[in-house]
């Protein structure tokens, strides 16, 4: 059941959801109602705005029931990892098991958001010391203090070293209140010395391949951990098809945002792309279904695009964005002021390229690890975004400060600078905290004027 594509209100989709199911539409087994996730807390979703087709509803159910996935996985006797910092590489390993589910605890990090403080869980961070001066993921340690919102892992694993000092302190104060942790270090990416040999990875940065083969081995200590976890040994057969899989929805990922961001018309909002984008880091806990979850989303943009139908205006300014927000709803903002996303460096961008299959499966692993854009310098970050600002033709960046963030404090002004420098485009640095209401207005209006500047340069 097809609709002219349009942004619809959390009551407009009960209401299409209704005839849906009068017209017989197949739901999946977490499929309904998406207001019925307000009963878990989630206000939030009353003031977003989302897409109209039955591929974003899919999309958001899966979302909004990971908790409940969780649960039903431990009771079907599946084992719990939650995976911490490292975004994309040890999930891979984890589902090459199977009998493990790994997911990431730092997704509380949108609990603040979804549940508007409702939750508690940032007050119960301030009782432990961790305050707002860390970014919103000391959200997680009120979820694991109140256990109400995943299912507490049987196994922790986290990665450290070149991991941003937020991340260290609140993974340490979880280790101190007594949820053991498996640490593993992750080396600052470094430049490889004149004459130094050296490992090209994927994404395109460099590094020494000593630093490859420390990570390799620190990887190798993860795996050895989780076999005596799951208690199966993690072959390189396994590891390899568990690769293999990861890389389907990486490659699902990387056709949709090519077709969405390049298209003339937008066939997917910026929300729906964010939370597809999310599915990279730990698949929402079902790696099979957010296959299939990205198939029906990237079916419904190929029709959108051969229909020649979509949202927004068709001459929306292009916008490249960096860093996730921690306000869901910024992302329906930038729209309604004219905006649409071309591109994205949402801090994870080694979750969304390919892991190499024609490696062994550890090397491929720890040239993923390598590749994380926060493992390396700004330089680096900063001159894979103005490649993807090329790529997808935008016409100016926004950069969405976290706040708290201890790498956010200076690196906007510096990504700026370089961005400036190299392709001359607008950028504007904002900061966005889990809820805007009270700076809505000074968002929007520092968000138009970004469009407004667009459309002036393009009469130019
Ligand atoms: S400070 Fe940045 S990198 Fe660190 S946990 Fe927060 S958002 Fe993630």
């Amino acid at each position: 059941m097809r609709d002219i594509p349009r942004q619809t209100t959390l009551r407009q989709w009960d209401q299409r959801y209704e005839q849906m199911q009068k017209a017989g539409v197949a739901q999946p087994s977490y499929g309904g109602l998406l207001s019925r996730h307000i009963e878990d807390g989630d206000t939030r979703l009353l003031k977003l705005r989302y897409d109209n087709s039955a591929a974003a509803l899919r999309l958001w159910n899966f979302l909004l029931t990971e908790e409940d996935r969780l649960r039903e996985a431990r009771d079907r006797g599946k084992k719990i990892v939650g995976t911490m910092k490292d975004l994309g590489t040890v999930p891979v390993m984890a589902y090459s098991l199977d009998n493990v589910v790994a997911f990431y605890p730092d997704g509380a990090w949108w609990t603040p958001c979804v549940m508007e403080l409702n939750a508690g869980l940032l007050s119960i961070a301030d009782s432990l010391g961790i305050d707002e001066s860390f970014c919103p993921v000391r959200a997680m340690l009120g979820a694991f203090v109140t256990g109400s919102r995943f299912p507490i892992p049987e196994l922790l694993i986290c990665s450290v070293g070149a991991t941003c000092d937020d991340f260290s302190a609140i993974a340490q104060r979880l280790d101190g209140l007594g949820y053991p942790i498996l640490w593993w270090e992750i080396p600052h990416r470094r430049t490889p010395e004149p004459g130094e040999e050296s490992v090209k990875l994927p994404g395109g940065f460099s590094a020494p391949r000593c630093q490859v083969e420390f990570v390799k081995a620190e990887l190798q200590r993860v795996r050895k951990a989780l076999e005596e976890f799951a208690g199966q040994h993690l072959s390189e057969e396994k590891l390899s098809a568990g690769i293999k899989k990861a890389n389907q929805v990486r490659r699902l990922l990387a056709d949709l945002r090519r077709l969405v961001f390049g298209a003339r018309l937008c066939p997917m909002p910026a929300l729906e792309m964010l939370v597809a984008e999310m599915l990279a880091i730990h698949f929402c806990s079902d790696r099979d279904e957010a296959i299939a979850v990205l198939k029906e989303l990237l079916d419904e943009v190929r029709e959108r695009i051969k229909e020649g139908t979509g949202l927004l205006r068709d001459d929306a300014a292009r916008i490249f964005w960096v860093n996730p927000v921690a306000d869901l709803q910024v992302m329906n903002l930038l729209e309604d002021c004219g905006g649409r996303i071309c591109g994205t460096e949402y801090m994870f961008t080694h979750a969304l390229d390919e892991i190499p299959e024609n490696l062994p499966a550890m090397e491929a692993l720890a040239q993923m690890a390598l590749a994380d854009p926060m493992v390396g310098s700004l330089a680096d970050r900063a001159s894979r975004i103005c490649t993807e600002i090329r790529r997808f033709d935008a016409e100016a960046v926004v950069i969405s400060r976290i706040p708290g963030a201890s790498h956010c404090a200076l690196e906007g002004q510096v990504i700026g600078e370089i961005v400036q420098a190299e392709l001359d485009v607008p950028v504007l640095e904002i900061e966005v905290p889990s809820l805007t209401d009270s700076i809505a207005q000074a968002l929007r209006t520092r968000l138009e004027a970004l469009v407004e500047a667009v459309r002036e340069r393009r009469k130019k």
